[in-house]
């Protein structure tokens, strides 16, 4: 887990295999955990695999849907890009090879697309779409 300014971390996320971090935390002034995988696992899976509940990330009071619907941009535009930079160094990667006449196996095709549907996913957690 790594720091990324005040209440701010990434970290490799528990859910999935993530070699390079793409879960961003957040704790509020008033207490509250936000969690969000780029990696595009669920706050429940993220949870589940650390032995915790969505109730854990709340103080006692208000409820955590009333909560979650009006934080509607919980991560900065920064920690989203940390995320998923990687995913644009994939691309370059397989971009280069293809140049170099290095042809992509069906494995490095279908990690190509989810590079895609993470990037787009930050997009829209970032309110871009
Ligand atoms: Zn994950």
């Amino acid at each position: 887990m790594k720091p990324t300014g005040r209440g701010r971390w990434i970290a490799c996320c528990p859910a999935h295999e993530d070699k390079h971090p793409s879960l961003a935390i957040r704790e509020t002034d008033d207490g509250k955990v936000l969690v969000h995988d780029f990696g595009g696992c669920s706050v429940y899976d993220v949870l589940f695999s650390v032995g915790l509940q969505v109730q854990d990330l709340f103080p006692p009071s208000p409820g955590p849907r009333e909560i979650l619907r009006t934080a509607k941009m919980p991560f900065s535009y920064a920690d989203a890009l940390r995320c998923i930079s990687f995913e644009a160094l994939l691309a370059a990667t397989a971009a280069c090879n293809l140049g170099n006449g290095v042809a992509l196996g069906d494995k490095d095709r279908a990690r190509l697309l989810q590079a895609s549907t993470r990037i787009n996913h930050a997009l829209e957690v970032c309110g871009c779409r």
